[in-house]
């Protein structure tokens, strides 16, 4: 059976859960909008704009500049520096040392830019943590069964609907982006995702 979220319900298990990076560890679009607004001169663009998870569909910016950007985040090529998401490096390795190796699945093509960055931004306290990216949103389902992950903590919407549909539960992590209608549990933070997951 699968397990339910509610707030009388089991928590998260440390030991069957994982996580997505862009928009729940990175704090990637914080980046997007830092750069087009001050390497682009759009400052008007604000954080609150990016209301969908395909940004033609929501910005009215040139494809131009929204592909060059993208393609600097997706290569690490970008000079200002990717922020971690609050407190997201310090729960990450505390739910490391409780439960061993942490899971990352990323839709990015390749981890060679995000794995790097991972460690880089982790406490030296950390139990590890493991990288896989899928090059495409569908696949991330196969590789959490693979590794018998039961809970996936995600920014995407439709990808929450698709990996529930799989049998897995998906945590919505707040975002303007994923303000849209769903059935599913959600965090706004990293505090109440340790809560979650009790974590001592
Ligand atoms: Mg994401």
């Amino acid at each position: 059976m699968k397990p339910l979220l509610t707030e009388a319900g089991p928590r998260i298990d440390p030991a069957t859960v994982a996580f997505d990076i862009d928009g729940v560890v990175a704090d990637t679009m914080r980046l997007f909008v830092d750069i087009v607004r001050e390497e682009f001169r759009h400052s008007e663009l604000r954080y609150e704009d990016i209301t969908c998870y395909r940004l033609e569909d929501c910005l009215d910016l040139d494809p131009e500049i929204r592909n060059t950007v993208i393609a600097q985040l997706i290569e690490g090529s970008h000079r200002r520096p990717l922020e971690p998401i609050p407190g997201a490096p310090e729960v990450i390795a505390r739910l490391s040392r409780l439960a061993g190796p942490v899971l990352f699945v990323t839709a990015r093509p390749d981890a060679g830019f995000i794995e790097p960055w991972l460690h880089s931004v982790l406490p030296a306290s950390h139990n590890g943590v493991r990288v896989v990216a899928t090059g495409d949103f569908d696949a991330k389902l196969e590789v959490l069964r693979h590794h018998e992950k039961v809970f996936f903590v995600e920014d995407r919407l439709e990808t929450c609907f698709t990996l529930n549909e799989g049998g897995i539960t998906p945590v919505v992590f707040r975002q303007p982006w994923n303000r849209q209608p769903h059935p599913f549990v959600e965090v706004g933070d990293w505090a109440e995702l340790a809560d979650l997951m009790a974590l001592p």
